[in-house]
């Protein structure tokens, strides 16, 4: 299926492993929390145990076993052991149940990991499918240590360490139809891609990467942990990415570099920095367009080459990447090939000349071999041993890519990919909603935001809020619309198909919320709020602040800013549900409201007198 030629040595997991015990053994592998490390030989040891385990627990090879831990040091650990004995299948802890079902039907997970005692729905989803549950329970003795508890069983397929053929990896990608895609990486496909980003980059063992990626994406997997494990240094186990304790990594682990999502690198931007010493030499950026501006911010505020990479989930991430100087970097390109053979094809598959727009196509060694138990897909994507991309670019004199646009569908909200299919079958769903369609709207930090155009049956009335509120209890928050629109037709493309690209223009009008001033107090407060954090003009009441430009990080910012005004604090998700100040000052009016039932509860459990005597001093006058 693959070149499974391995130049350097180790083309599995195991056997970089191994190599690193071997040269590196007393040298940090993975580190976290205040200072705990753990070395490429003790690593190397608590996989090989891990390993022994799972085969105890009836997991072989190639069995797939998803994983559901928390962001952190056992999630690395977790991954590892699982690739090099197994088949690691890492899912976004903020699934709901319905989706782990899916994910662990489409998968047919021979277990799942959870964290000791965690309330995941993973762990309902499980139950329901009859798929045994491992627990993983931190230990102590270095980063990522754990013992692992289940129920003994025999493995149906081979035990010990996986082999270069076997898949290591079974990630899930976002299709254009509501189906996501089944993505099996090979031992060999992941070492290729953790060798080609070494090489990028130069990694060497000296390196230690600040990973702030989630590892249950590829991005994180390969760039945060494969890759600086291959080149024989060391990885930095965060928990969740926070701007806010950013500079504390720095200061702390003295990492040689990070990659992250350009969300995160404008945040870390947001933050301001003066220049004090760091011990960084190159930042990497990956997964969604980095704006040439946030290149040109962070080279200013670090003094060190920020490296735009271009990746994606088939081919094992990394395609194409900008390189280190003295070589060029060109802002608005992701950079040469690097790896995979990258080009350029018409819609018949023909290469096209540099300075021509087509298909992005690559092969090569890093790459998957086919999607799993998809014929379709596999038809229309892998072809005369290309494997077309999706995403639309040329290539220039010098070979520099340069992405401008997508053939696929896939709403990319800061590198997190969303199917548009999967929302609208989300809002079909809401009684007389007569067609839903979810397309991308332009956005200042995520590049692209979500937003949906509704046709309603005759006779319905409802509102955006209640359509939110509704796809809000069927999707996880990040794939809630951020605007809602109601129109009497969708708008169709020139040859009367419809189009979602391009749909945000189509529907500007529509999108558009005309200035309303803010009505109470409290409005005020909110949307004076809004536009200071925005750093806007003045915010009316109707004003959608996603969609002027807020994210998750700028809405923490405005619930800290009004909970410190009012004295109280408003829990996250209100501003998700709630994100015009005319709606969140409701909210937050309901919540400064006492409790009934909970003044109801405490006077139950007074005694009679108590009860008497408290009424008695209610009904004596105070004097003021
Ligand atoms: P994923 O499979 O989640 O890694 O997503 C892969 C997709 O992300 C690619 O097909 C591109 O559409 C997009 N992408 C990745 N890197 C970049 C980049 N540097 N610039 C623009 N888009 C990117």
């Amino acid at each position: 299926m693959m070149n499974q030629s391995h130049p350097s040595g180790w083309a599995s997991l195991n056997a970089m492993l191994e190599r690193n015990a071997m040269q590196h053994g007393a040298s940090p592998a993975l580190c976290s929390g205040v200072d705990n490390l753990l070395t490429h030989g003790q690593l190397l040891d608590h996989v090989a145990e891990t390993v022994s385990a799972l085969n105890h627990l009836g997991v072989g090879r190639n069995d797939r076993v998803a994983i559901v831990l928390p962001q952190g040091p056992e999630l690395a650990m977790a991954f590892l052991a699982v690739a090099s004995g197994a088949c690691a299948a890492p899912l976004n802890p903020a699934y709901l149940e319905s989706e782990f079902r899916f994910y662990l039907e489409d998968l047919q997970a021979r277990a799942l990991l959870l964290p000791q005692g965690g309330d995941s729905p993973a762990r309902a989803a499980a139950a329901a499918l009859g798929v045994p549950v491992i627990e993983v329970i931190a230990e102590e003795g270095g980063a990522g240590r754990f013992r692992l508890s289940g129920t003994p069983g025999a493995p149906e397929s081979s035990g010990g360490f996986a082999e270069v053929g076997d898949v290591a990896l079974v990630l899930h990608t976002s299709g254009t139809t509501s189906r996501p895609k089944m993505v099996p990486l090979t031992q060999a496909n992941l070492m290729a891609s953790a060798r080609n980003i070494g090489a990028t980059l130069q990694l060497t063992p000296a390196d230690r990467c600040l990973n702030v990626m989630p590892l249950f994406h590829i991005h994180g997997l390969l760039a945060g942990l494969l890759a600086p494990l291959g080149a024989g240094g060391s990885s930095v186990c965060t928990a969740s990415f926070s701007p806010e304790k950013f500079q504390g990594w720095l200061d702390q682990w003295k990492p040689s570099w990070f990659s992250a999502v350009p969300t995160m690198h404008q945040s870390i931007l947001a933050q301001g920095r003066e220049r004090s010493p760091h011990s960084l030499r190159l930042i990497r950026s990956s997964s969604a367009a980095l704006p040439p501006a946030v290149m040109a911010g962070l080279e200013a505020a670090f003094g060190v080459p920020v490296i735009e990479s271009y990746g994606m989930t088939e081919a094992a991430h990394q395609m194409a990447s900008n390189p280190l100087p003295p070589r060029t970097r060109k802002p608005g390109s992701v950079g040469p090939a690097a790896g995979p053979e990258v080009t350029i094809l018409d819609k018949d598959g023909r290469p096209l000349a540099s300075g021509e727009t087509g298909e992005i196509a690559i092969r090569g060694a890093n790459v998957c071999g086919g999607y799993l138990n998809n014929p379709e897909a596999n038809a229309t994507a892998f072809s005369g041993g290309w494997f077309r991309t999706g995403d639309q670019g040329y290539l220039d004199g010098e070979g520099y890519l340069f992405i401008t646009g997508r053939l696929k569908e896939i709403i990319n909200r800061g590198g997190e990919k969303i199917a548009p299919r999967e929302i609208d079958e989300a809002l079909l769903a809401f009684p007389g909603v007569g067609q839903a369609v979810a397309f991308a709207v332009p956005h200042p930090t995520l590049g692209e935001d979500i937003a949906a155009a509704v046709v309603l049956n005759d006779g319905i009335v409802t509102g955006e809020a209640e359509l939110r509120d509704f796809a809000f209890d069927r999707l996880p928050a990040f794939k809630v619309p951020s605007r809602i629109v109601f129109v009497s037709d969708i708008p169709k493309g020139p040859t009367g198909k419809l189009q979602r690209i391009g749909l945000a223009d189509r529907l500007a009008a529509a999108l558009a919320v005309e200035y309303e001033p803010p009505a109470s107090e409290t409005e005020q407060l909110v949307a004076t709020t809004m536009s200071e954090i925005l750093g806007c003009g003045p915010v009316g009441r109707n004003d959608n602040f996603f969609y002027l430009g807020g994210d998750s990080l700028r809405a923490t910012q405005v619930l800290t800013r009004i909970g410190q005004s009012l004295g109280f604090q408003i829990p996250m998700p209100t501003i998700f549900r709630c994100p015009s100040p005319s709606q969140l000052a409701g909210k937050i009016e309901l919540m400064q409201q006492p409790d009934i039932d909970l003044l109801a509860a405490e006077l139950e459990k007074l005694t009679p007198e108590e009860r008497a005597r408290l009424l008695d001093d209610f009904h004596t006058p105070h004097p003021t």
